[in-house]
Order: C-alpha cells, then sequence, then structure tokens
C-alpha cells in the first residue's frame, strides 16, 4: 500500500504564498518550504491513508522496516520538498556524512538535487566559488568582497543541479525548486544580506564551520541527463549519485511502472490521474507526495501528469 504523505509547511523570511498553486492550504503568506515527505525529526510526515494513516513515516520506517525492504540504514534516509524563494535564501553550505557525523552528533551530511519548477526572468542561482583555498575566500570574506568570488547562473524551469554537499549554494529570488536531498537539515550560513527576522534579529551565521566544509576545487559536478521513451512516456535521469537517484517522468495515458527499488518517493508536479495499486484506484494530482512501498509491486499511473521519482 502506497503511503501518502500530509504536506509540512515552514515559514521563512523569504517566502511567499506561491505554494497554493499546488492546492495547498497554506497557514499564512510567507511560506518558503513545503517538506513533502520527511521523517526528519524537524518536520515528520504524517500518514493519511491506510492501516497507519495518523502515524508518522518514522515510526513506520521504525516499526515495519519490511516494508522498505528491510533497507539497512537507521533513519528513513531521503527528503523532498518544495522550496518557494520570493526572495533569495541565505548563502550557505552543507557538511558531507563525515564532518556531520564528527561535528553534528551523528547526523547525515547532505547532498542535494533541484528541479526548477518555476523561474522568474532573469532569476539566478549561486552554486560554487572561484576562491582556490580557505584563505584566499576567508580573506575575500573579511574584506566584504566574497560575493565576487561566487559563480550564479540564470536557471529556467526544467533545469537540474546537483549539489553536492561542500558545495556553496543560494536559490535566488523568484525561484520556485523541487529538491530531493538527505534527510538532513543542517545548514552552515556564509551570508543572510542583513536580513531581520520577525523578531529583529538576523540568523545565525556558522562561518567557521562553513569554512572547514567548502570545497574550494571550483568544479562543478558532471550531470548528464539521459532521456529515454518508456510505453510512449517521456523518462529523465536527472541525476544519479551515492546517495539518491531522481527520475523525472512525463506522463500521457497509461504507465505500467516497474518499481526500481523496494521504495521510492513520488512527488506530483503537475497534472492529475491515478495510482492504481492491485486494483485500489487513489486520485493524484499536482502536490500529492507518497511513497511507494515494497508491497506495491503492481502499480499503474493513468492521467496526464508530471511526476519526480527517488530512490536510493
Ligand atoms: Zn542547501
Amino acid at each position: 500500500m502506497p503511503l501518502f504523505l500530509k504536506p509540512i509547511f515552514l515559514d521563512k523570511v523569504w517566502g511567499s504564498d506561491n505554494l497554493r498553486q499546488f492546492g495547498y492550504q497554506l497557514p499564512n503568506n510567507h511560506i518558503g518550504e513545503c517538506w513533502g515527505i520527511s521523517a526528519h525529526p524537524h518536520g515528520k510526515s504524517v500518514i493519511e491513508n491506510g492501516i497507519f494513516a495518523g502515524q508518522t513515516l518514522d515510526q513506520v520506517w521504525n516499526n515495519h522496516r519490511e516494508i522498505f525492504g528491510d533497507f539497512p540504514s537507521k533513519d528513513f534516509p531521503l527528503m523532498a520538498k518544495i522550496v518557494d524563494a520570493a526572495a533569495p535564501l541565505s548563502i550557505h553550505v552543507h557538511p558531507d556524512d563525515s564532518y556531520a557525523y564528527e561535528h553534528e552528533e551523528g547526523q547525515y551530511g547532505k547532498s542535494e538535487c533541484w528541479y526548477i519548477i518555476e523561474a522568474d526572468e532573469g532569476a539566478k542561482i549561486t552554486i560554487g566559488t572561484y576562491a582556490k583555498s580557505r584563505d584566499e575566500f576567508e580573506e575575500q570574506l573579511e574584506q566584504g568582497t566574497f560575493e565576487n568570488y561566487l559563480r550564479t547562473i540564470q536557471v529556467q524551469p526544467g533545469d537540474f543541479y546537483f549539489i553536492p554537499a561542500g558545495t556553496i549554494h543560494s536559490i535566488g529570488a523568484g525561484i520556485m525548486a523541487y529538491e530531493v536531498m538527505q534527510s538532513s537539515d543542517i545548514s552552515y550560513r556564509i551570508y543572510d544580506y542583513h536580513r531581520k527576522t520577525d523578531n529583529s534579529e538576523e540568523r545565525e551565521l556558522n562561518i567557521d564551520k562553513a569554512l572547514d566544509v567548502i570545497n574550494y576545487s571550483n568544479e562543478l559536478p558532471n550531470i548528464t541527463p539521459q532521456n529515454e521513451v518508456i510505453e510512449n512516456h517521456n523518462c529523465t535521469h536527472i541525476v544519479s549519485s551515492d546517495f539518491f537517484t531522481m527520475v523525472k517522468w512525463d506522463i500521457s495515458g497509461t504507465l505500467n511502472y516497474m518499481k526500481p527499488r523496494e521504495f521510492c518517493l513520488v512527488s506530483v508536479l503537475d497534472g492529475q490521474g491515478k495510482l492504481i495499486v492491485y486494483g485500489d484506484i487513489y486520485e493524484i494530482s499536482k502536490g500529492s507526495n507518497f511513497v511507494l512501498t515494497s508491497e506495491d509491486l503492481d502499480s499503474v499511473f493513468e492521467g496526464d501528469f508530471k511526476l519526480i521519482i527517488s530512490y536510493i
């Protein structure tokens, strides 16, 4: 039985009410993130259907590991969310697993991948630095000129970017992105535009840890999407990394889905239709998030929609 999940909304200084277009009832008009699939302690998805209704994803992960193919990881390993940046996110960086394990009490590090859903004309992301060493970057920070050392790229809807741990990054204003990532919420902020939150304080920066983890090699990860047509549907392998694989499907009609792993994360980014599992029909539409479990071997998608499916 697929696990349909209730979205979690997060207030952000850079948020807005754009996520209403996913059919979500937002609690206010400065929502920056919708966590669609999460078992992270900072936001645990609640299951909406079936025998596990009302339980959180991490509860089911801990007590019924068999429906995840007995996957050998203490915590549910992935997260999927939508980020809506009315204003830019802070310039920040995430640690890798070994740094996070040592400095953040055994937590996961964070590599992430973005699929750009919407982008205003000229909207930009920041990804990577031209500084060649910690000393060079630190000097630029002290002189207030570090922004000249950041790589910015104009983006368009349909673009995607893999952000390995250690890559400085930020989503710029006017961008909505779907993100898949390791289940981690550790960010080291480098710069936050001296913005103030509701309590008139600037958000905390974590410069020392950021300098520790930044990758100064200035290489962008080389990801080349692989397109294929399966049963008349377009399927794009966006990224395959050590941490996750992310695949976009443009479905029109009926797809008998061959689940590639014991469990997969699925988000509907556009359109609507049905998921049929062993004859049980689930209506799905833009904004739906669910996990296909090891029991869901006979899954059929029917309708016109765009999905992103992720797995390890
Ligand atoms: Zn990030």
